[in-house]
C-alpha cells in the first residue's frame, strides 16, 4: 500500500506587491476567497492531509471563515508562519505526520489542478524530488547591477518554476534542518527544489504543470486568475457565475 502524502499549503504571506490592505490569499474571486480555489483543488485530489500555513494571528479566521465555512474536511492541521517563505514551510512541515511523501504548494496558486497535484504526488515517489514547471517562451536576459544585459541563456534550457513541489517527506525534512541550522546567508532561498538541490545535493526531477497555475503577486494577476478559474475549473466556480 502507498504511504500517505500530505500537502503544506502556504498562505502566511503580506502580499505587498498586491498594494491591498487585505492580504492576496483572502482576496475574492467570485464572491469566494483566492485561498478556496487552491483548497479546493486539494479536497479535489489524492492528498491525504493538508496543513495550512497562515499569517500570524489569522488561524482563527481561517479555521473558520474558510475550513468550517466550505468544509474543506482534509485541512488536519493549521499552524503560524514565520517571517520568510522558507520560514513557513519549515513550519508546516514540522506539522507533517506519518507520511511517505509531502508537497509544497503556494496559497497563492489558485489555478492549480487536481491532476497536476496527482502527477506530482506521483512523480515525487519515482524520483524521490519533483518541481512543477514549464519551458519559458520568452527569452530571458542576466542583467548586471547597472540593468545592462551582462548574458543570455539558452532559452531551450530555462524553465519558469511553480508549485507544488514534490518530496520524499524525510529528504526535505534533512534539507530544511540543514538550512535552518546552517549559518550561511539564506537570502534567494525562494524555492523548495533549491533547498534540496544546495543543501544534501538532491536531484530534483522537472514535471510539467500548466501555464495557467500562476502566482497571484501584482492587482492584474487577479484578473488574469479569475480567466483561468472560469475557463478550466467549471467545478470550482460558483454555478451563477460560472
Ligand atoms: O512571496 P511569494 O510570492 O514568493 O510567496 C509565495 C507563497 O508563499 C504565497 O502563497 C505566500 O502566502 C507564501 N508565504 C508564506 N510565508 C512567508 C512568505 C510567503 O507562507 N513568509
Amino acid at each position: 500500500m502507498k504511504g500517505r502524502t500530505a500537502a503544506v499549503l502556504l498562505a502566511a504571506g503580506k502580499g505587498t506587491r498586491m498594494e491591498s490592505q487585505v492580504h492576496k490569499q483572502y482576496l475574492e474571486i467570485f464572491g469566494k476567497p483566492l485561498l478556496y480555489y487552491t483548497l479546493c483543488a486539494f479536497e479535489n485530489s489524492s492528498v491525504d492531509d493538508v496543513i495550512l500555513v497562515t499569517g500570524q494571528g489569522e488561524m482563527e479566521y481561517c479555521q473558520k471563515e474558510i475550513v468550517e465555512k466550505y468544509g474543506f474536511a482534509k485541512v488536519k492541521t493549521i499552524t503560524e508562519g514565520g517571517k520568510e517563505r522558507y520560514h513557513s514551510v519549515y513550519q508546516g512541515l514540522k506539522e507533517v505526520k506519518d507520511c511517505e511523501c509531502v508537497l509544497i504548494h503556494d496559497g497563492a496558486r489558485p489555478c492549480v489542478t487536481a491532476e497536476i497535484i496527482d502527477r506530482a504526488s506521483l512523480e515525487a515517489r519515482t524520483y524521490g524530488a519533483c518541481v512543477v514547471g514549464m519551458p519559458v517562451k520568452d527569452t530571458i536576459k542576466i542583467s548586471d547591477k547597472e540593468e545592462f544585459a551582462s548574458a543570455t541563456p539558452d532559452r531551450r534550457n530555462l524553465w519558469l518554476v511553480q508549485t507544488p513541489q514534490a518530496f520524499e517527506y524525510n529528504m526535505v525534512m534533512e534539507a530544511y534542518e540543514m538550512l535552518m541550522s546552517s549559518e550561511q546567508n539564506q537570502d534567494g532561498v525562494t524555492d523548495d527544489a533549491m533547498v534540496v538541490e544546495t543543501m544534501i545535493k538532491g536531484k530534483v526531477k522537472l514535471i510539467r504543470g500548466d501555464y495557467s497555475n500562476i502566482k497571484v503577486t501584482t492587482p492584474e494577476d487577479l484578473e488574469i486568475a479569475a480567466l483561468f478559474l472560469k475557463k478550466y475549473c467549471y467545478d470550482t466556480v460558483p454555478p451563477e457565475t460560472g
